[in-house]
């Protein structure tokens, strides 16, 4: 084992440079807060990109996975286990769900979720309905069947042939979506109700609608993408409830394990059937730990008052950032639901979205960015107030020097 300190240069020697990560390494967490190697604080507005939903070291989670770890932590699915039956039973009675494959990242569950689309639409229309309707600006992971769904060409140059029959139209606009669509050719519109990476865009409650009627007339399925928006993160379990817009198949990740890597495809009976033995798998999908730390995330976060805490949190944030951004000239809105907000950068400061970012580290906070023009915010889904009025404090002079 590399016994020397460990240092930032050292990602430089030693990693694929597919990343370019901050200037300071973390260490430590606990609750909304994180120390870095010189014990430096900050309060974490970034939540591990809306995966932390509990914060760090959160004590039902790490008495979940200590006593799971102390019975079995892996069996692959040549047997099932207990965790995964009970995750898999939770996630059914709190949702549309009746059927749950299990997966370990949010792009491995959305390829199980073309990839049933496709079955499914191959078996009971046969195989010229196989096209995929998706929208610009979307981001379903990093797969290469994901990133073809994905709608940021950026993330697909240089990694051609992508898998085809891939449309896609505009977000929020029916009537683009109505010019690709036909009952012989597509098996599935994929949608995320609310963007996360294309910049925290809200669905219009009646687009949404609108694609569940056209899926409908259509014989074609509709996929929620909820790797982002799900697990509690707008104050509700997944945002489809907060639509009332039901889809056939929908994927959960990110704060599913608060932490510990999970995910999760729910779907119906009728549409699961499609998926028979033999057809699709995964060694580490439904593995025990993973399901303990998720079951105990999914018990939390469903409780009432803490689905209402997060609505009382995000006024609070939402509010202090419409100060800052007023008061500094550099917000132009604050969008988004629950605690998954944008905070969207005036024409002055287009392009510069990083910048606040690390302004906000060397004040203490820790922000996200939602493309260059966009500052996003993904905390714990319980951050104490007193965290989020300190984290504006900081902000508020990070973005006062960067002003200045
Ligand atoms: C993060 C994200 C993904 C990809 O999840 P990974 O765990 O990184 O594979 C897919 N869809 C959405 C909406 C996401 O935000």
């Amino acid at each position: 084992m590399h016994k020397e300190p460990v240092t930032r240069e050292l990602f430089d020697q030693v990693m694929v440079p597919n990343y370019a990560p901050g200037s300071i390494i973390p260490v430590r967490g606990e609750g909304s807060r994180i120390w870095d190697q010189e014990g430096r604080e900050f309060v974490d507005l970034q939540g591990g990109i809306a995966v932390s939903c509990l914060g760090h070291s959160h004590p039902g989670l790490l008495s979940a996975l200590h006593d799971q770890a102390e019975k079995i932590w892996h069996l692959s699915n040549v047997m099932t286990n207990e965790p995964a039956l009970r995750l898999a039973k939770s996630l059914c009675d709190l949702t549309f769900a009746e059927r749950v494959f299990f997966a370990n990242s949010g792009g491995e569950a959305n390829e199980a979720a073309f990839k049933l689309v496709r079955r499914y639409a191959w078996e009971h229309h046969g195989p010229e309905k196989n096209e995929i309707i998706s929208f610009k600006g979307a981001f379903h992971g990093r797969t290469l069947f994901t990133v073809s769904v994905g709608g940021q060409p950026k993330y697909l140059e240089g990694f051609e042939p992508a898998p085809g029959g891939i449309h896609h139209a505009e977000f929020n606009d029916l009537e683009s979506v109505k010019k690709l669509i036909s009952k012989e050719k597509t098996c599935a519109i994929v949608v995320e109700p609310i963007q996360g990476e294309g910049g925290v865009m809200p669905g219009d409650p009646e687009f949404l609608k609108g694609l569940r009627e056209l899926c409908d007339e259509h014989d074609a399925l509709l996929v929620f993408d909820e790797v982002q928006s799900g697990a509690g993160r707008t104050g509700h379990m997944y945002a489809y409830q907060m639509y009332n817009v039901t889809p056939d198949i929908l994927t959960s990740a990110k704060g599913l394990g608060g932490g510990f890597p999970v995910a999760a495809m729910l779907t119906t009976a009728h549409v699961a059937k499609s998926l028979g033995v033999g057809t699709h798998g995964s060694t580490y999908g439904g593995n025990a730990l993973a399901c303990a730390v998720a079951q105990k995330v999914v018990d939390t976060i469903s409780q009432p008052d803490i689905l209402k805490g997060v609505k009382a949190r995000s006024d609070r944030l939402c509010k202090g950032m419409m100060d800052i951004g007023e008061r500094y000239g550099v917000f132009s809105e604050v969008r988004g639901a629950g605690l998954l907000l944008g905070c969207v950068l005036t024409e002055k400061w287009q392009g510069k979205a990083k910048d606040f970012l690390n302004a906000g580290l060397d004040e203490g906070v820790m922000v996200l960015v939602a493309g260059a023009n966009v500052v996003r915010l993904a905390p714990s889904l319980i951050i104490p107030e007193s965290d989020i009025d300190d984290a504006l404090e900081r902000f508020e002079k990070a973005v006062k020097k960067l002003t200045a």
